[in-house]
């Protein structure tokens, strides 16, 4: 189940090599695919009439005016979300408004590290970005990348949510074993055999990135946490959220999206999802339509 983000930073890449060249199409094709998800999370924060489309917008605009900085060997969906957390933050700050939080656990409430993409370098931004450095950080993250992935194959969802609320929500055992209705000694078991994965994984890594992570934070509950939110690593696949809506998702899959969503309360997937199930009444195609006419101006002229 691991492969579709690979899929789709593919096709996210070659969307963004063109619309560096000025290609409109393809910018219009990026809209589309993403306004929906980045609308229905926006709306999920901001109430107020209007707020969430100029939100978008804004979110459109800081990207495509900031495309130049953009690494595409990371998410373009996570960066996109990264903008628009950025741009409804600026929203609520603006109205003193006291940060409304859905429910249960917001993936963003740890995160003033995420820089405005517009003004990335700034020095104080830039340090609390690289307390660990991005090689560091993708070392940490192949390793949990393949944790998760092995509970996946083996069809072992149940201890990825131990895993989940340990790791990424930063949970204690006690904690995690009441949510889960397990035992804490059975939680304290999950916990034990996964970090042992992690250090063999961790071998098995050729010396020059193994050593790249020398001493660094792999203790580091929200040096983990970030990492796991960042790279959306137990996100869901689209494809997955959206037989999960039409209720086909098999178990344990099927209990396993419910988890990541409304347990663990990721406001990303929970932003498809919203999307997903809107489809049919459709909001789209006069929002997306302001959407290109309003950002299309931005883009750097074919060269
Ligand atoms: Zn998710």
């Amino acid at each position: 189940m691991g492969s579709d983000l690979t899929d789709t930073n593919n096709a996210d890449q070659f969307l963004i090599a063109a619309i560096r060249n000025g290609d409109q199409r393809a910018w219009r094709q990026l809209i589309e695919r993403y306004q929906g998800r980045l609308l229905a999370f926006a709306r999920a924060r901001l109430r107020g009439p209007g707020e969430a489309e100029d939100a978008l917008q804004e979110t459109l605009l800081g990207f495509v005016t900031s495309l130049a900085h953009f690494d595409e060997s990371r998410s373009l969906e996570t960066y996109l979300f990264a903008i628009l957390r950025y741009k409804i933050g600026e929203v609520l700050t603006k109205k003193n408004r006291r940060k409304e939080i859905v429910t249960g656990f917001d993936v963003d409430d740890d995160s003033p590290g995420i820089p405005d993409p517009a003004n990335s370098e700034t020095p104080s931004q830039a340090a609390a970005h690289h307390e660990l450095t991005r090689q560091q950080a993708d070392v940490l993250a192949t390793i949990l990348r393949r944790l998760i992935e092995e509970f996946r194959d083996r069809d072992k969802l149940d201890d990825l949510k131990v895993i989940e609320l340990l790791f990424y929500v930063g949970l204690r055992n006690k904690e995690a074993g009441e949510r889960l209705d397990r035992d804490e000694k059975a939680v304290a078991g999950v916990k034990f055999r996964a970090l042992n994965c992690l250090r063999d994984y961790l071998e098995e890594l050729p010396d020059e990135r193994r050593n790249l992570l020398g001493s660094a934070s792999v203790s580091s509950e929200a040096t983990v946490s970030r990492i796991w939110r960042e790279r959306r690593l137990s996100c869901l696949k689209r494809s997955t959220l959206g037989s999960y809506v039409l209720g086909v998702l098999d178990e344990p899959w099927n209990s396993y999206a419910r988890f990541h969503v409304k347990e663990i309360g990721c406001l990303m997937c929970r932003a498809n999802l919203d999307d997903l199930s809107r489809e049919s009444e459709r909001i789209g195609d006069d929002v997306g339509e302001r959407m290109f006419q309003s950002s299309v101006g931005f883009l750097s002229r074919p060269g």
